[in-house]
């Protein structure tokens, strides 16, 4: 498999960990990267504030950025967008009605009711409502979900699938990274915690009952389950840790929780998609893990990682999860989704002349 792909928002903390991650993608050639008008005509270098962690990939590094637009992208047989959410929704409308599969991190279009809001090791079957879509050609979003909604969502899959949890309370402690570059002033989060992301807690609320519902007639019946969130920005630069606590229809304890979370295997492997990790979801006996320092890395950052499970005299088990925000929550999520919508055949070659033409 072989396809061109653009980046929207390339210059971006999505975008940089979009091009991390692609730039030597066997499937995904980076095609073009686009950003704003600020970026539009630079070099990617001088564009692009690199914050990575590991060098700018040379391949990308004299790339000119183009303007976000479908003609200037012509050449792509698909884009990756991480575009602010300010210009996500009218762009994303522009390339999808251009012919474009667009594969994106923004909230724009999550809870619209014919677009997938996926996990490929959770709800791959939601691919099929790319088929509800309608914007006049071949073109299609699929989205992918809130980066604190991926962590909980990838824990909370194996206990529905074994239980009936009823009720969730999760507290997030999100790292500065989710806030974008150059995101939150320095002075207002060293040594400090802020109580408050706006529509963060929205979207962890309504987005699981999406993502854990069930395909019915090219819509989906929205999972029973209550959810109440806090959101907190604290001094982590990457990695968002959720403390759960979760009530079940029937009483189940923290054994049977961890012997679910363990035995849970993802339908998928890296033999079905390059960007599968070895392991989905570790559990962690040990007394002060996960943390982000130590264990937010774990399978390329795609891994998801639980601990503390414990009895929770309040509801009936909690723990605590750690993902990584722009890998699995954003860019690495978002290329799952892609390598998916691929082997499906949902994301066909624009570019390539037929054999026979
Ligand atoms: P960011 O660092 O602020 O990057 C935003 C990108 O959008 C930049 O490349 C910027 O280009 C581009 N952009 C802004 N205005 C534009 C315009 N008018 N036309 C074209 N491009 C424009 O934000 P981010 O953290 O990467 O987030 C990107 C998206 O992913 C957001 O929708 C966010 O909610 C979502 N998301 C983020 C995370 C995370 O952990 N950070 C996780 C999940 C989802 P310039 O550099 O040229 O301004």
């Amino acid at each position: 498999m072989h396809f061109r792909v653009g980046i929207l928002g390339a210059t971006g903390a999505v975008g940089q960990t979009f091009v991390r991650l692609l730039h030597d993608h066997p499937w995904f050639e980076i095609a073009a990267l686009a950003a704003s008008d600020r970026s539009a005509g630079k070099p990617y270098r001088t564009a692009a504030s690199w914050q990575s962690g590991t060098p700018i990939p040379e391949s990308v590094a004299e790339q000119t950025v183009h303007p976000t637009e479908p003609g200037a992208l012509a050449g792509c047989d698909f884009v990756f967008s991480g575009l602010s959410s300010s210009v996500a929704g009218d762009v994303e409308a522009d390339f999808a009605r251009a012919g474009f599969p667009v594969i994106s991190n923004a909230k724009n279009y999550r809870m619209q009711a014919d677009v997938p809001l996926l996990i490929p090791e959770v709800n791959a079957d939601h691919s099929v409502l790319i088929e509800e879509q309608d914007w006049g050609g071949d073109g299609f979003v699929v989205t992918n979900p809130n980066c604190s909604t991926v962590g909980l969502v990838c824990a909370l899959r194996p206990l529905v699938g074994a239980f009936a949890p009823e009720a969730v309370q999760v507290t997030m402690l999100q790292a500065i990274s989710g806030a974008g570059y150059p995101g939150v002033p320095s002075l207002d989060i060293m040594g400090n915690v802020i109580p408050h992301i706006s529509g963060e807690e929205d979207k962890l609320t309504r987005e699981p009952k999406k993502i854990l519902g069930t395909v019915r007639d090219g819509r989906i019946d929205e999972a029973d389950l209550a959810v109440s969130a806090q959101c907190n920005r604290v001094p982590v630069r990457d990695g968002h840790t959720a403390c759960v606590s979760v009530r079940f229809a029937d009483a189940v304890g923290p054994d049977a929780v961890r012997e679910a979370l363990q035995d849970y295997r993802s339908p998928l492997t890296a033999e079905d998609l390059p960007s599968v990790p070895d392991t989905f979801l570790h559990v962690f006996d040990e007394p002060d893990a996960p943390q982000p320092q130590r264990h937010v890395h774990a399978g390329g950052g795609m891994t998801v990682s639980v601990g503390r499970i414990q009895p929770c005299p309040v509801n009936d088990v909690k723990f605590v999860v750690l993902s990584h925000n722009t890998v699995r929550g954003a860019a690495g999520g978002a290329i799952l989704n892609a390598e998916q919508l691929a082997r499906e055949g949902y994301i066909r070659s624009r570019t390539e002349t037929p054999a026979s033409a």
